[in-house]
């Protein structure tokens, strides 16, 4: 079978966006066809990430101040003095994270737990657009 390419376009609004992804990624399965296989995420940007979460607005507080904890958005960081931009914390964030999310699918329908949501975190300084490229791999 051909793999099938998905473009997805998100508007963030600014830091520590978290935008519920799955109900597109579900689209894209159902709509390639493919009853079993890997739903391959792909997020375009250096200051932005891929993950799941559950969608609950208290967990979502607890994740922004913990990503806060780890890499502070304020600090000395060499990317501000040689003439990037101050955002360092949110280039950190993203690596740490990661670009890329694969799920797998069976039936026609995402492998995921109850409360498990495909996300794009907004990790840039302001609202963005952003990219994601989606590839559903079916099971030869
Ligand atoms: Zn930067």
């Amino acid at each position: 079978m051909v793999s099938k390419t998905v473009r997805l376009e998100v508007s963030t609004r600014g830091p520590k966006d978290v935008v519920d992804l799955t109900a597109q990624v579900a689209e894209a399965v159902r709509a390639s066809g493919a009853n079993e296989g890997m739903v391959h995420l792909f997020a375009l940007g250096s200051t932005c990430a891929l993950t799941t979460i559950e969608l609950e607005a208290g967990l979502l507080e607890d994740f922004g101040k913990a990503l806060d904890r780890l890499v502070p958005p304020r600090g000395n960081y060499a990317h501000a003095l040689s003439g990037g931009d101050d955002n360092a914390a949110s280039h950190i964030w993203s690596s740490v994270m990661g670009p890329s999310l694969a799920v797998p699918f069976e039936d026609g329908r995402l492998v995921l737990g109850t409360w498990q949501q495909i996300v794009l975190v907004e990790l840039d300084v302001r609202p963005r657009r952003r990219e994601v490229r989606l590839q559903v791999h079916p099971l030869a």
